[in-house]
């Protein structure tokens, strides 16, 4: 039996209302894997190419059969096929980690002497790439005045800019942006909005619906949600227009898309309808080898099964957790939630607008003082001292000290983040216990 159940999933729609479904079963046909009912990992370096008739074909880019695991892979291929399917979309390559989703995106969207408009609401590695490495290969950074404000995107383009880069739910801060206006900032220049779905998922939010281009994942982090396995992932929308004379590279003939009767051809005559994944996964992550590993890939399959069923807990969790700390707030104790459930959080119209299952695992509060902070971190038993966020146990980090060491003094205020913060990434535990642990280690920090 075939497996009838992968839906069409040509439509962002039909995505949203059979979610779990797709996670558990879109991509895969067990019939091509010896109806193996989990997906097996294929661990070969190569594939036995039968003879010269496919070896032609294979060249020619008439079929994706597999020929070395470091271009394609089985295993890799049904994340992402299944990860395409939860966006409603077409093309997607997961990659290594999600900063080598990041670098292979920018890489493909930006050639040397282009821009990148960005903000320093970021992860922190995000924020060094971004300062430390792309400028010396000629992709140049700046930094949007008011990233709330979408005229001042606008006033930050200048005619080098290639894409808009943002995260859709942003750490430790939790700020939304306004998708839909950046996208029309950005379509109104020509250029790609590409957004950081990590903290948000394909779950609580689907970028495509919006306008956005590309979006690039840590499926590190809640994707997998298992803490076991690093990994990034490139989804694109099918739909922005390549050929706009800002890509040269997309519609450049090149001797490596050549077809059978060595015609040099474009990766817009390869691939019209995924020509950014495909220009990613075929050039970039096979030359430069950012590749992922299909055992990854099956433990990151694994953990996506799960994904609606964890963060509905997680959500629900998590507003617990901040109606208590907002308890604490009104003692004295904390300083200040953020999180899109907290009653003064200054985003609210924006993540209704755009977080439809919830507003997600990821919190940070402050306290009075760096000295509180450190004590509270120390003094917590349950939540783990971690750098990772979406994991199913529940985590603590110090962003000033940990995620965002990077941001420069100058930076951190910029992005309005504090030195006693302290970020929070909620998991399956218990919600009493995990109340009862901040609580005490509140109680012990104020008996310093
Ligand atoms: C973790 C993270 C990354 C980097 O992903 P890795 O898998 O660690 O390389 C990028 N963006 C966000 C928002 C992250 O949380």
């Amino acid at each position: 039996m075939t497996d009838t159940t992968t839906p069409d999933t040509t439509s962002a729609d039909k995505a949203a209302d059979n979610f779990s479904t797709l996670a558990l079963r879109a991509g895969y046909d067990p019939a091509e894997h010896n109806y193996a009912s989990s997906v097996p990992i294929y661990s070969t370096t190569s594939y036995q190419l039968k003879d010269e008739d496919r070896c032609t074909a294979i060249a020619g880019f008439e079929v994706d059969d597999d020929v070395y695991t470091r271009i394609s892979n089985p295993t890799n291929r049904v994340l992402e096929q299944r990860l395409a399917a939860l966006h409603g979309v077409e093309g997607a390559v997961v990659t290594s980690s999600g900063s080598a989703a990041i670098f292979n995106t920018l890489l493909n969207a930006i050639t040397a002497g282009g821009r990148l408009l960005t903000t320093y609401r970021l992860y922190g590695d995000t924020v060094s790439q971004f300062n430390e490495v792309l400028p010396d290969y000629g992709i140049g950074i700046d930094i949007v005045e008011d990233p709330d404000d979408p005229a001042s995107w606008e006033a930050g383009i200048k005619p080098e800019t290639r894409a808009l880069f943002v995260e859709t739910i942003s750490n430790p801060l939790t700020i939304v942006p306004d998708l839909e206006a950046l996208a029309a900032v950005a379509h109104r220049h020509g250029i790609l909005l590409i957004v950081d779905n990590t903290v948000a998922t394909p779950y609580l939010l689907n970028p495509f619906d919006y306008g956005v281009d590309v979006v690039v994942y840590s499926t590190t982090k809640a994707i997998n949600g298992h803490g076991n396995a690093i990994g990034g992932a490139v989804v694109e929308s099918g739909k922005f227009d390549y050929a706009n004379g800002n890509y040269p590279q997309f519609t450049r003939k090149s001797w490596f898309f050549k077809d059978r009767s060595f015609n040099s051809r474009s990766v817009l005559d390869v691939a019209p309808d995924t020509p950014f994944t495909t220009r990613l996964g075929a050039l970039l992550v096979t030359l430069l080898g950012a590749s992922q590993s299909p055992f990854d890939s099956y433990l990151t399959l694994v953990g996506l099964e799960t994904l609606a069923v964890r963060l509905d807990r997680e959500n629900d969790t998590t507003v617990k957790i901040v109606r208590y700390l907002e308890t604490e707030k009104a003692a004295g104790r904390i300083v200040a939630v953020h999180h899109p459930s907290a009653s003064d959080y200054p985003y609210r119209a924006l993540a209704d607008k755009y977080l439809h299952r919830g507003y997600g695992a990821l919190l940070s509060f402050d306290v009075d003082s760096e000295e509180r902070k450190k004590h509270v971190i120390d003094a917590l038993q349950l939540f783990s001292l971690q750098a990772n966020l979406g994991d199913s146990r529940s985590l603590v980090i110090d962003p000033f000290l940990i995620t965002h060491p990077e941001l420069t003094l100058e930076q951190l205020r910029i992005a309005d983040v504090s030195r006693s913060s302290i970020r929070l990434s909620i998991g399956l535990e218990e919600p009493e216990l995990l109340i009862a642990d901040l609580k005490q280690a509140l109680d012990k920090a104020f008996a310093q």
